[in-house]
């Protein structure tokens, strides 16, 4: 065919990737774009098999995409998104992409004419790596904001708005399985009073503190959030209240057993704890209740544990 001299300084030139292969896959032409990225020279590989120059393609995948381009006669595609790759290519991009290796588009033609009928099939290959790389940069990014989304800033600890959804979603597992669920809020003692002494700083060097060793008394599956200033909610899927009891109780002694350093300075903590288990109510009635018996652990003493006991909604109902 004359047309394929014309046609050869376009294809030299070409910033994508030509294969042509003959109806036995054996590989009839590949342009400078493949040649160069697989180290390739033309002659010496024209004649034969795809799969045995290239010995790392999908080739069950690859073979069956051939074989229905060459039955139908229609193209197929494959996009980077489906199949980030099906050439082994080196990306040429000084750019850290997390994969060494070229993202591909990749069109299989039938390539037939009125005077060829031979089934000779091309194979182009498009570089997606620069749409590959900003896909891999916006998910990172938006993975920091969603972390940034739910995370306090001062403590690191969950934040109030995605703490309380977390709430409603284990309230929901726990109604639908029929599982035990509690809820902690707890609150620091006299922390008006702490800021006072050793300032806002001071105060701030204490919530950071006291979040940091709380989170490494409880479980994984407990979800453990900022719930207001000096407030702080643990919630604890799979726990009825006597184990909740244990839980408070344990961070309660394990807080007022130690002392915050801040500026040569040892200062000391104590928070107070209410408790209470879910019993079908709905969620502000769980908070409620638990907030009940924390402002009892408040009322008779601090640094105490109080659980929620439904007599008192009783008995502030009869009086
Ligand atoms: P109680 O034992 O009754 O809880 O006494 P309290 O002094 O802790 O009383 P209250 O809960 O009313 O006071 C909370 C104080 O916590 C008031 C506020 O200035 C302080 N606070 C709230 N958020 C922060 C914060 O992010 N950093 C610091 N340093 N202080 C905070
Ligand atoms: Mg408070
Ligand atoms: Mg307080």
């Amino acid at each position: 065919m004359q047309i394929a001299g014309l046609l050869q300084p376009l294809l030299a030139q070409l910033n994508s990737g030509v294969l042509v292969l003959d109806a036995e896959y054996r590989l009839v032409f590949i342009n400078q774009f493949i040649a160069r990225r697989a180290n390739l020279v033309l002659a010496e590989v024209q004649g034969r098999l795809l799969f045995d120059v290239f010995t790392d393609l999908p080739r069950a995948w690859l073979q069956r995409k051939l074989d229905s381009v060459q039955e139908l006669q229609i193209p197929a595609f494959s996009n980077w998104e489906q199949r980030q790759y099906i050439f082994k290519l080196p990306h040429l991009r000084p750019l850290s992409t997390g994969s060494q290796y070229m993202a591909q588009n990749c069109s299989i033609m039938p390539l037939s004419s009125a005077d060829n009928n031979a089934g000779y099939i091309c194979i182009l290959i498009e570089d997606a790596t620069d749409a590959f790389v900003y896909q891999q940069q916006l998910h990172s990014s938006m993975q920091q904001l969603e972390q940034a989304n739910r995370i306090d800033g001062l403590t690191g600890i969950f934040n109030r708005r995605y703490w309380q959804q977390q709430l409603q979603l284990e309230l929901q597992r726990a109604t639908r399985y029929q599982h035990p669920l509690s809820l902690l809020l707890f609150d620091l003692d006299k922390f008006k009073q702490l800021n006072d002494t050793y300032g806002h700083q001071g105060g701030d060097a204490v919530l950071i503190s006291v979040s940091q060793q709380i989170a490494t008394l409880l479980r994984d599956t407990d979800i453990f959030g900022r719930y207001g200033g000096e407030e702080f909610g643990v919630i604890l899927p799979e726990t009825a209240l006597s184990g909740a009891m244990m839980v408070a109780n344990r961070v309660c002694q394990a807080i007022a057993s130690q002392t915050v350093s801040y500026n040569q300075q040892h200062i000391a903590v104590t928070l107070s704890i209410g408790v209470a288990s879910f019993t079908g109510q709905s969620i502000d009635e769980l908070i409620q209740q638990t907030d009940i018996a924390l402002y009892n652990a408040k009322r008779q003493g601090r640094n105490c544990v109080r659980a929620y006991a439904s007599e008192q909604n009783y008995l502030k109902k009869v009086n």
